[in-house]
């Protein structure tokens, strides 16, 4: 066995060949990526030198649902501060869901997660509806088990 399976590898893979939204999808999953991968790395060399005192200053609100494409990096700053390796988790998830053809639909509902979102946020994995449900129970869906 010499198959690596080293996440750091993962964005060097040979770029499949989508087209239309799907491409546009990769590419902005594909540089969340790098760029959350950097942010680790600032991030865990910052946390030796100084004791916590990131993080939530006022507890910040979501405030996802109108983003347009321009406060993308805003926003995807703001999410990184708190969990930039549940970031980094959500696109591989939506990078599998591209390749299989799942991308763009609600893991709890199958609607569809919209453009406008998705251009947000990527790597969402839920629509706005069933995100809401998720927060108030802290990320479960008590309601569909
Ligand atoms: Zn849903």
């Amino acid at each position: 066995m010499s198959q690596k399976s080293d996440k750091d590898n993962a964005s060097k893979k040979t770029t499949p060949q989508y087209r239309g939204e799907k491409k546009k999808y990769y590419e902005a999953l594909i540089r969340l990526r790098e760029q959350v991968i950097q942010q680790l790395k600032f991030h865990s060399d910052e946390a030796l030198n100084t004791n916590d005192n990131a993080g939530e200053k006022n507890g910040m609100s979501t405030h996802m649902a109108d983003l347009g494409s321009d406060n993308f990096l805003h926003d995807m700053e703001l999410s990184m501060l708190t969990s930039e390796g549940d970031v980094l988790e959500m696109i591989d998830e939506a990078l599998d869901r591209l390749a299989s053809g799942e991308y763009g639909k609600c893991m709890d509902c199958s609607a569809d997660i919209g453009p406008k979102r998705l251009e947000a946020k990527p790597y969402a994995m839920f629509c706005v509806n069933c995100k809401a449900i998720r927060e108030k129970h802290g990320g479960l869906r008590p309601d569909l088990d």
